[in-house]
């Protein structure tokens, strides 16, 4: 469930915001007051934050401004001045919406719902970029089909990497021979087993230390390998 935290001063204007939230099934949060509100802003875990911009204290201002120097948190500002509004659009504070009071309830709800899907759109499309394996030095980048290790990048022939990243994405888990090849080769392809001790053998000299004492792939006697995690 969605977690908001409501910083308003005006109290009626937070229990309605409140209820209304409530009732569209998110988990609500109000402070009264900007420095219950920074605070409750930088340490708790919320999904969005509804920032009123006159507050006792610390103003919606300051809070915007420190909680973006540490947070990607949606924000939305809420201002009973216009003028306001349109001061702190001009300042670029990081806010993601501005509302002026008064406001709907169900407009504020549409608008909330609209910014945690886009958040979460955008969280979700960093990890789709992102799928990256890192074990012990050795970093293996999936989606751009680069590896590292220690930091420098090796290369690594088309089907090098596939084999290297189907073992690191399955840590500890021993596969025969005969299964790793009908895994990264296709079945109509020439060769056979041995082509997998192969490339084995390749991608240990790209990546380990010492091939001798591998350290990332290890051979099972008898079985097969499997990527130590
Ligand atoms: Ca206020």
């Amino acid at each position: 469930m969605s977690k908001i935290l409501i910083v308003e001063d005006e109290e009626a204007i937070a229990d309605l915001e409140k209820d209304y939230l409530e009732l569209s099934g998110f988990e609500v949060e109000v402070a009264n007051d900007g420095e219950t509100g920074l605070a409750r802003a930088l340490e708790g875990d919320y999904n969005l934050l509804i920032l009123d911009l006159m507050l006792p204290g610390v103003d919606g201002f300051e809070i915007c401004r420190k909680v973006r120097d540490e947070k990607n948190t949606p924000i939305i500002m809420v201002s009973a001045k216009k003028d306001d509004i349109d001061k702190i659009r001009g300042l670029g504070l990081g806010a993601d919406d501005y509302m002026t009071k008064p406001f709907s309830p169900s407009e504020l709800v549409a608008r909330v719902k609209a910014h945690l899907a886009r958040y979460d759109r955008l969280i979700g499309s960093a990890r789709e970029e992102n799928k990256i394996i890192e074990i012990r030095g050795l970093k293996i980048d999936t989606t751009a089909r680069r590896v590292w290790v220690n930091g420098e990048e090796k290369n690594f022939t088309t089907k090098e990497f596939d084999l290297l990243a189907f073992l690191a994405a399955h840590p500890n888990h021993v596969y025969t021979k005969d299964e790793l090849f009908s895994e990264i080769w296709d079945m109509e392809s020439i060769g056979d087993i041995a082509t997998v001790t192969v490339h084995i053998k390749k991608i240990r000299e790209k990546i380990e230390y010492d091939t001798s004492n591998p350290q990332y792939i290890e051979t099972i006697w008898g079985v097969g390998y499997r990527f130590k995690m």
